[in-house]
């Protein structure tokens, strides 16, 4: 995906975190162990969740600092 900002391709990857330690940012590997039936109203598609961390299909634009989650919000 190119940068709506720059027209820099960004760097897909994977945000992820479980509550306690920061939200990171990992580049390339799919973080794996999640089930997609933890999702409930009122929350971000994008976000899939085990008992204790989630993690988001993301892009980052290194040169904005900028990133992009494609995501949808359930009703
Ligand atoms: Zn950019």
């Amino acid at each position: 995906m190119q940068c709506p900002f720059c027209g820099q391709e960004m760097q897909q990857g994977i945000l992820s975190g479980d509550g306690r330690s920061n939200v990171c940012f990992k580049a390339g590997d799919k973080k794996t162990g999640w089930f997609d039936s933890m999702m409930g109203t009122g929350k971000l598609t994008a976000v899939k969740h085990t008992l204790v961390s989630f993690s988001i299909e993301a892009f980052f634009c290194d040169r904005c600092k900028k990133m992009i989650i494609e995501t949808d919000i359930q009703g």
